[in-house]
């Protein structure tokens, strides 16, 4: 049987120092975050959110945080302590890094990923006017450079058009992307954009993207209200999924749903959305932090596990996970 699993982005901060993509949460928090310091989660509760994610098979999409919310030493920190309790490295997502960056960064990822967001260039210059697609393409070459592998977003929905997808087929080719992360839009409150794209025109671009590649690792967003199309997402060539909150669904009817929806596209599931075991805390014993760290880690999943003891969500209408 053919296996897929979960995937979830660990974000570090909430903070992002060129706010103005159109389609992002961030552009509606503009000059709202004045000190980047205090935009920042804990390390205790990142490193509490890695050691669940390996604990319940949830292969960690990327690490990102918003540009210059960490000091490249301070980030350093974080990915070593991530990858220590994961015992993998990672896709770093933290804006397009400089060949000094990846060097120091190195030990402890197995790529960069770049947000392009939107293939089509000269829309995307409007649409992310201050995130430039050219230092992120020197991102790629420096990362190839040093053997690390290539990863991307895309974002369906905000502007580009179907005839846009040969674009994207041919990026992939000259970046030699090995993973390409697709999202359809979730329209934001407070931004331009009030409706994602439709499900039939999101499916054609994996499926596109996967008859052209058929060894790409696609991975496919599905917010929680669209769990009903996880099998036409898995049938139209993802590999895995991510988007899907997790953790505040956990133990659900939208958790079963995505064991459902595995099933009947004739995947099987290796990432556990229900059923918590109990968790040991020795390896966060034998973490080289101090005992201060420790404890303030196992009180945070001690805090995460708690509300996915019991299921969440109740209201699960069939027909509301049809749409996209
Ligand atoms: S750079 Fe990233 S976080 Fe900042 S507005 Fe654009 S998409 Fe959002």
């Amino acid at each position: 049987m053919r296996q897929t699993w979960f995937e979830r982005a660990i974000f570090l901060s909430w903070y992002c120092s060129t706010p103005d993509c159109k389609f992002c949460y961030m552009s509606t928090m503009k000059g709202r975050i004045k000190d980047p310091k205090k935009a920042r989660r804990s390390l205790a509760s990142v490193l509490a959110e890695a050691f669940i994610a390996k604990k319940l098979g949830w292969k960690i999409e990327f690490i990102t945080a918003g540009t210059k919310s960490f000091s490249d030493d301070e980030m350093l920190t974080v990915l070593k302590s991530i990858s220590e309790i994961t015992q993998e490295k990672h896709f770093l997502n933290f804006g397009a890094l400089t060949e000094s960056q990846i060097k120091l960064f190195q030990p402890y990822i197995k790529g960069y990923c770049g947000t392009v967001e939107c293939i089509n260039l000269e829309k995307r210059r409007e649409i992310c006017p201050s995130k430039p697609i050219e230092p992120i393409i020197s991102s790629f070459k420096i990362a190839e450079k040093h053997n690390l592998e290539r990863a991307m977003t895309i974002v369906i929905g905000i502007g580009e058009t179907e005839d846009d997808i040969p674009l994207l087929v041919n990026f992939i080719r000259e970046h030699k992307i090995t993973k390409l992360i697709i999202y359809a839009l979730n329209p934001i409150k407070g931004t331009s954009y009030k409706k994602g794209p439709e499900k039939e025109y999101y499916l054609k671009w994996i499926r596109e993207i996967r008859n052209a590649y058929p060894e790409l690792y696609i991975v496919a967003g599905m917010g929680s209200s669209r769990t009903g199309i996880l099998h036409n997402l898995l049938d139209a060539g993802a590999t895995s999924f991510t988007k899907f909150p997790a953790i505040k669904f956990f133990n659900s009817e939208k958790a079963e749903e995505i064991e459902h929806e595995c099933r009947i596209a004739g995947y099987s599931l290796n990432s556990s959305m229900s059923g918590l075991p109990e968790f040991s805390f020795e390896e966060i014993d034998m973490l080289n932090v101090d005992s201060n760290l420790k404890n303030q880690i196992k009180g945070k999943i001690q805090s995460y596990s708690l509300p996915m003891k019991s299921p969440s969500c109740k209201d699960l209408s069939r027909e509301a996970t049809q749409q996209l």
